[in-house]
């Protein structure tokens, strides 16, 4: 662990190759923590005489710090989405949102279709700071519903009613041009009946994005302790495994396909910051506990801040930053940190991609282990001229230009290159450039993780 002052570090130049940047603003501060949370989020109760609470002020001002320590690091770079996530960032004034915005615009150019993202919990939201934020510049909201049942809610221990998150998705339906919700499932005795009831109820609902989590246990949480104990049981893969299909066939036929493990959306409609981290773009984290992956002087680096609040902001007005990290990747580290992220996405990764930036190609005998197991498959790049006769196009064209990575920046569409045996196998293999976890594979990621990056050899 290192810390680097902005002065020994000269701006890098814009990577003409990768354009696309984001910036994500940790707030991490929640009313009251919830049992199942292993987020970086506290709660600092006002206490009498006026003790205790949240210094706003203070905090916006550590904000502006960092940011611009940050721009010093990255040099000029166009900012094609911003994230407000904690925590609970609807807990900030929308004048906070809007300085933020501002330092933000100030420090490097927002591209004018830029995406601007607020987490909110349906018991903090009001119209008025609703308008506030859509006046800073809030153009997409992401509810945490969590549920549709009241005795849902209070097990999972959400401040919040039904009736309070259904007023919050009409206020954000109204006020933004898009917004999105999540919901928890396979929850402890949840049947697919009771699952699917609630998913057609949240479908009714959802506007272009939905992301749709299964219920983990986190350790150090009260529900750790609560699963150790055996009084809180989860469903059991099997279990898990029949829910995750079912909730695949439900989104699917209401026009919100998976585009990642646990995200919804219809075409094109997908998060655009969220998809900068798993297509392995660039982006800044600031605020208490923030990751980021910047590239400085031409290398990616992985930055961390100090997660304590307090003890983040006063590192800021001390140095003029929180980061307690700044460390080079190896291009190695970046392969498998691209493995990791880009095997979540059902448009697959982008094998040449990995190359480029990793220096290796996981071995042709491990990815066909691992499609002849049924954990991933292969996919096939479409072009007008298609260099397999017979491969069904099933994939849509990105909509996200300023996301796209390198070697992405085609508009490739992708799709399952078919098993049966036409063809040879080079040809296969030219046409198959991608490769994507199944859905049963997305159960065990870590492991096909594992096993593609021990199989790493060296691109030529
Ligand atoms: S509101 Fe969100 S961030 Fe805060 S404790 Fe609950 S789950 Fe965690």
């Amino acid at each position: 662990m290192h810390r680097v002052a902005a002065q020994s570090i000269h701006p890098a130049t814009i990577d003409p190759a990768n354009p696309s940047f984001g910036v994500y603003v940790h707030w991490p501060f929640c009313a009251q923590k919830c049992p199942y949370c292993d987020f970086n989020s506290h709660v600092r109760p006002v206490l009498s005489g006026g003790r205790g609470g949240i210094d706003e002020t203070r905090f916006l001002a550590a904000f502006e710090r960092e940011l611009t320590h940050t721009a010093q690091l990255t040099g000029p770079r166009t900012v094609g989405s911003i994230f407000f996530g904690g925590g609970t960032p609807s807990l900030m004034s929308a004048a906070t949102v809007a300085a933020i915005i501002d330092r933000i615009s100030g420090l490097w150019t927002v591209d004018p279709g830029a995406e601007i993202t607020l987490e909110a919990n349906p018991s903090s939201v009001e119209v008025d700071r609703f308008r506030g934020y859509r006046a800073a510049g809030v153009n997409r909201v992401s509810l945490g519903v969590q549920s549709l049942r009241d005795e849902q809610l209070k097990r999972l221990g959400r401040l919040h009613s039904v009736a309070e998150a259904k007023k919050a998705l009409d206020i954000a339906r109204a006020r933004f041009e898009r917004f999105t919700f999540d919901l928890i499932y396979a929850r402890p005795g949840q049947t697919p009946a009771e699952w699917a009831a609630e998913l057609a109820e949240a479908l009714a609902m959802a506007g272009d994005h939905l992301s749709l989590y299964q219920l983990t246990i986190e350790p150090e949480t009260p529900f750790a302790a609560l699963h150790a104990a055996g009084k809180l049981v989860i469903p059991d893969a099997d279990a898990a495994l029949v829910l995750y299909d079912l909730t695949q066939e439900m989104t699917t036929a209401a026009g919100l396909p998976a585009y990642e493990i646990s995200n919804h959306a219809r075409p094109g409609q997908g998060s655009r910051h969220n998809l900068l981290y798993w297509r392995y773009g660039e982006y800044a984290g600031v605020g208490p506990g923030a990751h980021g992956r910047l590239v400085i002087d031409g290398r990616r680096h992985a930055t961390v801040t100090e997660k304590n609040p307090e003890r983040w902001s006063s590192l800021v007005e001390a140095e003029g930053y929180g980061f307690t990290e700044v460390t080079p990747l190896d291009r190695h580290e970046q392969a498998d940190e691209m493995l990791l992220m880009g095997l979540r996405l059902v448009e697959g990764l982008d094998l040449d991609r990995l190359a480029t930036v990793g220096g290796v190609r996981p071995s042709e005998a491990t990815i066909d282990t691992l499609v002849a197991l049924g954990m991933i498959e292969r996919l096939g790049l479409r072009t007008t001229s298609s260099p397999v006769a017979g491969i069904e196009f099933g994939g849509e064209s990105d909509e996200i230009p300023s996301c796209l990575p390198p070697g992405a920046g085609r508009s490739a569409e992708w799709a399952e290159v078919p098993r049966s045996p036409a063809g040879s196998n080079a040809a296969r293999l030219a046409a198959a450039p991608a490769i994507r976890a199944t859905g049963g594979g997305r159960f065990v990621l870590n492991e096909i993780v594992r096993q593609l990056s021990a199989s790493f050899e060296p691109a030529d």
